[in-house]
């Protein structure tokens, strides 16, 4: 009998994860989402790169997975005729200060197995990009940009290709487990799966607890903000040009990226969302949620000095100008207009860390992906072949 696995969340990793189910176990699946189109949240909000895994700690599932990811996805961009170009990519040192920091990512680079990579002093970082200024830099050749929003198409068609089935419009409601089966109540309707995989992104705090596996970390929201560069400032960045990050945070600070629809983005921030969907200051619903989880206060006293200097940058268009200046000085205010942004979906444990690697755990007949934030989007058809790895095989 034909296996049937339901898949929550029909963003780059829930399809990408059907997707290779039905492949390598031909199972008969179903994606389910709430929204009405595939990959509106964290897949269609982001900066659009494809990491090659310069910052993740060798060992850790995001060095391997970003690796084979990378890989992966090329593959399946230039198979299906998506967009993916190498532009390459700068992480600029602006002071001597950041030196160290930056010899230690280029070590990392090369432990990683990153290809490529290249030391370049002031003069060299600005054959690459002209118009960047730092004292020193790596370059990573082949970090690339791509459309994570068509890749996620693309999926969703394979999977009907496979004979699977991609229900949009289905907000999950209710999980139970009965009779060896997994139920799952969405649109009025109950699906009965063999087994049931969780990529909800932002709402996998919700769909969990319908599971009954609430978990020991949680979802914590935090909005990333752009702008956009206007009319000829575009010029002024060829590729990708990143800050040398604070090692204490996943995030990788406010970059310039050049998109693959001729955008350059300038961004994004980190701040603290009160909603899981909290795309706006405004944007309130969930704030009890949050802020009673003891992780979240616990992070917010660890780190209340950035905290307050990334509100700062959210409601000060000059912060984020200044940001941006210490690498492309040439910049002025009129060059950068507000844009739409994301809600990264950070796994914030217990006692206030910050979650750094992908997190999937298993229980029994219900596989939930709780930790899944950048670089996931890059890492998808790898993570998605992990996940297929651990998703318990039927019983005969
Ligand atoms: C600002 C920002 C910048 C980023 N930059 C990059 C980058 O440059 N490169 C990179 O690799 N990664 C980047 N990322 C990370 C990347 O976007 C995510 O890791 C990736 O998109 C995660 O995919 P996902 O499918 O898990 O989540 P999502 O795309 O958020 O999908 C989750 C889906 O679950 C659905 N869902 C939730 N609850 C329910 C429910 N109850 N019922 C039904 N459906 C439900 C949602 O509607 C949603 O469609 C960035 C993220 C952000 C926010």
């Amino acid at each position: 009998m034909t296996e049937k696995i339901g898949v929550v969340g029909a963003g780059i990793l829930g399809l990408a994860v059907a997707r290779e189910l039905a492949l390598s176990r031909g199972a008969e699946v179903t994606v389910l989402d709430k929204e009405h189109q595939v990959g509106v949240h964290q897949t269609g909000h982001n900066s659009g790169v494809v990491h090659a895994g310069i910052y993740y700690p060798p060992g850790s599932l995001k060095a391997r997975l970003c690796r084979e990811g990378v890989a992966m996805l090329r593959a399946y961009c230039v198979e299906h005729g998506l967009p993916y170009e190498e532009v390459g990519k700068l992480v600029v040192a602006a002071g001597r200060h950041e030196r160290p920091g930056l010899a230690a990512l280029a070590a990392r680079a090369r432990e990683n197995g990153v290809p490529g990579i290249t030391e370049l002093d002031a003069l060299a970082l600005r054959e690459i990009e002209p118009h960047a200024v730092g004292v020193a830099a790596i370059h990573s050749p082949h970090t690339a940009i791509a459309d994570f929003p068509a890749v996620a198409r693309r999926l969703a068609q394979d999977v009907a290709e496979q004979g699977g089935s991609v229900r949009l419009a289905h907000p999950v409601k209710a999980i139970r487990e009965r009779a060896g089966k997994v139920e799952v109540l969405a649109a009025k309707r109950v699906f009965a799966f063999d087994r049931l995989v969780v990529c909800a992104g932002l709402g996998t705090d919700a769909v969990a607890a319908m599971a009954g596996r609430r978990g020991d970390v949680r979802i914590v929201p935090f909005r990333g903000e752009y702008y956009a560069l206007a009319g000829s400032a575009k010029d002024l960045v060829r590729g990708l040009i990143y800050p040398v990050p604070d090692p204490r945070y996943p995030f990788l600070g406010v970059h310039l990226t050049r998109h693959i629809d001729g955008e350059v983005l300038v961004g994004p921030n980190a701040v603290l969302a009160l909603a899981y969907e909290g795309y706006t200051w405004r944007d309130v619903r969930d704030a009890r949620r949050i802020l009673t989880w003891p992780g979240t206060l616990r992070m917010a006293r660890k780190h209340w000095r950035t905290g307050v200097k990334e509100v700062y940058g959210s409601l000060v268009k000059q912060a984020f100008l200044d940001a941006a200046r210490r690498y492309v000085p040439a910049l002025t205010a009129a060059d950068l207009e507000r844009t739409h942004g994301g809600v990264r979906a950070q796994a914030v444990a217990r006692d206030g860390a910050l979650v750094d690697d992908f997190v999937v755990d298993v229980h029994g007949r219900v596989v939930l992906v709780r930790n899944a934030p950048s670089p996931a989007a890059t890492s998808s058809l790898a993570i998605a072949r992990h996940i297929a790895g651990v998703v318990p095989a039927p019983i005969s």
